[in-house]
């Protein structure tokens, strides 16, 4: 296919998506309104993927075992790749969108949408995979593990933020309860009697401490406790904590993770209080494929839209696309929801999300989706070429 007939296939999808407009602002809308937190998306799924099976799609719902998991296909005229936009939704407790998941959920869907008016012409297969569960609940993870993605070969979704980012690192992590079992006994009358489970907590975060000054600059340990006690005239017999180990690389990650657990280790031996300790998930870091992001970058471009210089090491967290970006080719960009200093989980982000900017970068981000899915549809070697 010649250069002016891609250009004529783009102009048409962005064509639809400005025709689509005011039905993906009032639903983006309509979900920022209705805030669910993680895994609780009832109405969220449902709107989503009633918009898409209107439009035509085939939706399989739930799917991966969560009940507010969807996927909507659409074939094209062909053999091909399948490209999936991945919709997210869940909102945060007591700050509702806080992090502009209405737009994610929105943007995915209107991407597909737009792409479905060209699909007669292209190639291969579309998705959105509706994928709950990000705030800490690691919804992707689940549905990678069940093997949702098995069949899908580009993943794409756009995040808001402050600012306009191509592509950073996301940390492999690792969340870890540490438990101590200790004594109790009356903490004045007969301390020799009594196994301190705080004092083990304590040592244990002593000992990463003193871990800290030898691990990679990329690396992150951070917990709290979450049980220190019950009342100070008795020694605590329990005790409890939660940390999260993180790294740009997940063999690193492991590595922290089990020095880690030896610095609970020490601690049970130096206390007597025995420990116990349980992975409680685990997220892999991201890996962005860089000529997709490079396609994604021209088609927002293409839209008047410029990015921001940002260094990709810093300002990093974990996403659960990490897992996604381990089974498919991934891009995870950013698009600028509000001013420079706009603070991700905070009131007033939650109020850039619902801003008339926040729709404008949902619009923009469902174009440069839906044209970067043409270029790959068109011409796969361009991400199986790695
Ligand atoms: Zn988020």
């Amino acid at each position: 296919m010649n250069e002016d007939t891609i250009a004529e296939i783009k102009s048409a999808v962005r064509e639809a998506i400005d025709k689509l407009q005011p039905k993906l602002m009032d639903l983006s809308e309509r979900i920022h309104r209705n805030p669910e937190i993680k895994f609780e998306e009832y109405k969220a799924s449902q709107w989503l993927s009633e918009v898409a099976e209107e439009a035509g799609f085939r939706v399989e719902k739930p799917i991966g075992g969560l009940e507010t998991a969807f996927r909507a296909s659409y074939s094209g005229s062909g053999e091909g790749p399948t490209v999936a936009f991945l919709a997210e939704y869940d909102a945060l407790p007591k700050l509702g969108h806080a992090c502009g998941h209405n737009l994610i959920g929105t943007a995915s869907l209107g991407a597909a949408l737009g792409l479905r008016e060209v699909m007669d012409r292209l190639p291969g297969s579309v998705q959105v995979i509706g994928t709950p569960g990000e705030e800490g609940g690691g919804g992707k993870v689940i549905l990678a593990e069940a093997g949702v993605f098995d069949d899908v070969d580009v993943t794409m979704m756009f995040h808001p933020s402050r600012k306009t980012v191509l592509w950073k690192h996301a940390l492999a992590r690792r969340k870890l309860l540490i438990e101590f079992f200790g004594k109790s006994a009356h903490a004045a009358s007969f301390p020799e009697k009594g196994i301190n489970a705080l004092d083990a907590t304590i040592q244990t975060f002593q000992n990463i401490n003193a871990l800290r000054q030898h691990i990679k600059d990329d690396a992150r340990i951070h917990g709290i406790i979450t049980h220190g006690g019950d009342a100070p005239n008795i020694v605590p017999d329990y005790s409890a904590s939660l940390f999260y180990v993180r790294a740009r690389d997940d063999d690193y990650c492991d590595e922290l993770l089990e020095k880690v657990k030896n610095c609970a280790r020490g601690a049970s031996i130096a206390t007597g209080a025995r420990v116990e300790m349980e992975m409680q998930g685990a997220y892999k870091s991201l890996r962005t494929n860089m000529p997709l992001a490079q396609t994604f970058k021209a088609n927002l471009e293409a839209l008047g839209w410029d990015f921001d210089d940002v260094d990709p090491t810093k300002e990093i967290g974990s996403t659960d696309m990490g897992d996604v970006s381990d089974v498919t080719a991934a891009i995870h960009p950013y698009l600028s929801i509000g001013p420079k200093d706009l603070v991700g989980h905070s009131p007033e982000f939650a109020e850039a999300a619902a801003s008339e900017r926040g729709q404008q970068a949902m619009i923009a981000a469902a174009k440069a989706l839906a044209t970067t899915a043409v270029d790959v549809l068109l011409r796969p070697s361009l991400f199986t070429e790695l």
